[in-house]
């Protein structure tokens, strides 16, 4: 049975939906005002694993994941660039699409946007008035009260004194408690119109808080059988979802609540500030990705070490981007490819009841450890190059394609150029300008046959000199066929 540690109770629990065989899952999703970044990817293919897995065990899921489209953030980007908030919102929406086809990240089933809520949301706040959890402030705003919702702090496992003391109020806040936020914001004269809904306060906005209380009762209904997010969500933002949604509505936002571990990079936290911030697509494109396209073309073998390389962590678990771990990560996956080379898929289906299927669900029914399950995945790959069974290699290429691995044509895949291998990491991590494409690497393997056929030997073996020194190795298959990779 699957067990999964819930962020709220702080220990692995038996995972059991309000409705038997239906998972209603919300996560919350990305603030539309840039590219997504290795944590956001950290995020996406976490939450992707835990929602293939449960369907894989049968259960039927409705996974929402909203985006967030209107923020201060987003309305400083249009304002900086001139454009309306719409424009910068759907051009950051299809650039984090893009991000997840390269990683392999199937969509959620519903992605709704907060814009489209504003109405629910103004519901909730008028509850929670009632309920005299909400209060408006001198300055126009509309603020939750939390000295009034008994339960505040039980996610973050903090008693409301201590969380307190991390807060300061601004001078001039017409805030009642530190830890109060904002519900509705008013609008101020010189903001622009397309950030100003109506409302009974006034012209105004929701705060952030509010939209994912809004959207997950919208559609998914109480309680939620799972509530996750990335790990800086924890406090303050699930915080005050569950204030807002069980002070408006009693009762349970959300069963369990799932957090990803953070992202570092270089062990430290990363930021814009520090400068070691990195996008996905700055790590998998192909070349460099244009700074006003929102699709970019990707590199498959690294995009693929990119997914790899966050499955192979406990999602829970802190992970460290550096460069010597993702060339450990493209290493390993190379490997279980090199197995699907050597020896040729059978195509059939997971037998659940071989011995490397069953451990492969016994850890990820262990709150979706996936290090466990890809510990399987190498056992296939070698008894598939040990033995050459065509059925190891179907069992492999199968159990992979429950993790969303292993899917590429394998000789394709070698063909691909890696940043991520020790000799371009030393080479400043760049692919060498004098490499050659795969056109002239045909070209010259033709000669090499036309030599051959001339019983030209040494030409033969000076062409596969040549193209070993360029760092691609040569595999003379049955049939005169020959292929190549780059080492
Ligand atoms: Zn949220």
């Amino acid at each position: 049975m699957l067990h999964i540690y819930n962020t709220l109770s702080r220990t692995k629990e038996p995972f059991k939906p309000a409705q038997p065989g239906q998972v209603r899952m919300y996560v919350c999703g990305m603030t539309v005002y840039d590219y997504c970044h290795l944590g956001h990817a950290r995020m996406l293919v976490a939450f992707d694993v835990v929602q293939r897995w449960l369907r894989a065990s049968g259960l039927t899921v409705d996974y929402v994941r909203n985006i967030t489209d209107i923020d201060d953030k987003i309305i400083r980007r249009a304002v900086e660039t001139g454009r309306r908030i719409g424009e910068v919102t759907e051009y950051y929406i299809a650039a984090m699409h893009a991000d997840e086809r390269a990683l392999g990240v199937q969509s959620p089933d519903r992605e709704p946007r907060a814009t489209q809520y504003v109405g629910d949301m103004l519901d909730i706040i008028g509850k929670l008035e009632q309920n005299g959890l909400a209060y408006r402030a001198d300055d126009g705003d509309v603020n939750y009260a939390v000295r009034g919702f008994a339960g505040y702090g039980k996610l973050s496992g903090k008693a409301l004194d201590d969380l307190r003391a991390g807060e300061r109020v601004a001078v001039g806040s017409a805030k009642r408690d530190p830890l109060d936020f904002v519900l509705w914001k008013a609008a101020k004269p010189d903001e622009p119109e397309d950030t100003k809904w109506p409302s009974p306060y006034g012209l105004g906005r929701p705060g952030w808080h509010i939209e994912c209380s809004a959207m997950s009762k919208a559609l998914l209904g109480l309680p939620l059988d799972i509530h996750g997010g990335g790990p800086d969500l924890k406090f303050p933002h699930h915080e005050n979802e569950i204030a807002q949604t069980e002070g408006a509505f009693g009762g349970t936002l959300a069963n369990i609540w799932m957090h990803c571990g953070p992202l570092m990079v270089d062990s430290d936290k990363m930021s814009k500030s520090l400068g070691n911030f990195r996008t996905i697509r700055q790590t998998i494109a192909q070349g460099e990705a244009a700074a006003d396209q929102a699709d970019y073309a990707v590199n498959p073998r690294e995009a693929e070490m990119l997914r790899f390389f966050i499955v192979r962590n406990h999602y829970r678990s802190p992970q460290n981007y550096a460069p010597d771990n993702l060339v450990d990560a493209q290493n390993a996956l190379d490997r279980l490819y090199q197995a699907l080379l050597n020896v040729v898929p059978d195509g059939s289906p997971v037998d659940w009841n071989s011995a490397q299927a069953q451990a492969f669900k016994a850890a990820m029914d262990d709150d979706f450890n996936t290090s466990g399950a890809l510990a399987a995945l190498f056992e296939l790959a070698s008894d598939a190059n040990r033995t050459r069974s065509a059925q190891a290699a179907g069992q492999l290429k199968a159990l992979a394609a429950v993790l969303g691995l292993l899917q590429q044509d394998p000789a394709s895949y070698f063909q691909c150029t890696t940043r991520y291998s020790a000799a371009s990491l030393a080479q400043g991590g760049a692919t060498a300008s004098n490499e050659l494409d795969a056109g002239q690497i045909d070209a010259l393997i033709a000669a090499r046959a036309a030599a051959k056929q001339a019983r030209d030997y040494a030409e033969a073996d000076r062409i596969r000199a040549q193209l070993r020194e360029a760092g691609i190795e040569l595999d003379d298959k049955p049939g005169g066929i020959t292929q190549w990779r780059r080492a």
